[in-house]
């Protein structure tokens, strides 16, 4: 096959790309033709930034939304059966 998978020297496991040039499995040095590139770590960085951005909107829609809910009482029902 020729597109094999990185694989980590140390421990077989297919190298994840990652900020690190350190297998996140074993935690040995990875040799130089598997370490990110800058293109790669730019890639991730965006990624992650994406994904926080992503992380942020859901949660500020969850507290708006919270607070609509709270701010909507449900109307309260008059008791009508007073004697
Ligand atoms: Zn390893």
């Amino acid at each position: 096959m020729s597109d094999t998978k990185p694989q980590c020297p140390n421990c077989q496991q297919n190298v994840l790309q990652s900020l690190s040039t350190r297998c996140m499995y074993c935690g040995s040095e990875l040799p130089k033709n598997l370490h990110p590139s800058d293109a790669q770590k730019q890639a991730i960085l965006s990624r992650h930034e994406e994904s926080n951005r992503a992380h942020d909107l859901a949660m500020e829609a969850r507290a708006n939304k919270d607070k609509k809910k709270k701010k909507q009482k449900p109307p309260i029902e008059p008791p009508f059966n007073i004697q």
